[in-house]
């Protein structure tokens, strides 16, 4: 007998789920292993997708990629790790999900679009002009 072995779950923390499907991949710099995750994310998010996404608290997957992880923490001088945490807490808040749950990536893309652009899409965004989320953009 056969056994299907299921891809493993991608573990992303909320503003990951929510940008990366916008996001101009070609803004970031940040070697090859993070703009291949970055695309995967981007098209589990984009297309009817099984696979399946888990809501993480901290550094994810694609953090780990990241070149401005360091010590397990976000130290982007676009915002360090708690200053990410609570731009995450926000977006966790808008797709009404919890740290933990699992939802394929169609599921969450169908919350995604019902939410962007949020008021802190048009306000506070720093990353705004390299998104291609619905009325981000400067008009
Ligand atoms: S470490 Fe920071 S800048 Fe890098 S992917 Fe994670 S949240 Fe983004
Ligand atoms: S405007 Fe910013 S916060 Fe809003 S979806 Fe785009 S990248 Fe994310």
């Amino acid at each position: 007998m056969t056994t299907s072995q299921e891809p493993p779950d991608l573990k992303l923390r909320p503003h990951h789920i929510m940008c990366e499907p916008f996001m101009v991949l070609e803004t970031f710099n940040r070697g090859q292993a993070f703009a291949a995750l970055a695309d995967l994310i981007k098209q589990s998010l984009e297309t009817d997708s099984d696979m399946v996404i888990q809501v993480v608290e901290g550094p994810d997957d694609l953090c780990r990629e990241c070149p401005l992880c360091k010590d397990h923490r976000c130290q982007s001088p676009d915002g360090d790790e708690t200053s990410v945490r609570k731009w995450d807490a926000i977006v966790l808040q808008a797709l009404e999900a919890s740290y933990g749950d699992r939802l394929t990536g169609a599921q969450f893309m169908a919350r995604i679009r019902k939410k962007v652009p949020m008021s802190l899409c048009l306000t506070k965004c720093k990353w705004k002009a390299a998104c291609r989320g619905p009325s981000t953009r400067p008009g």
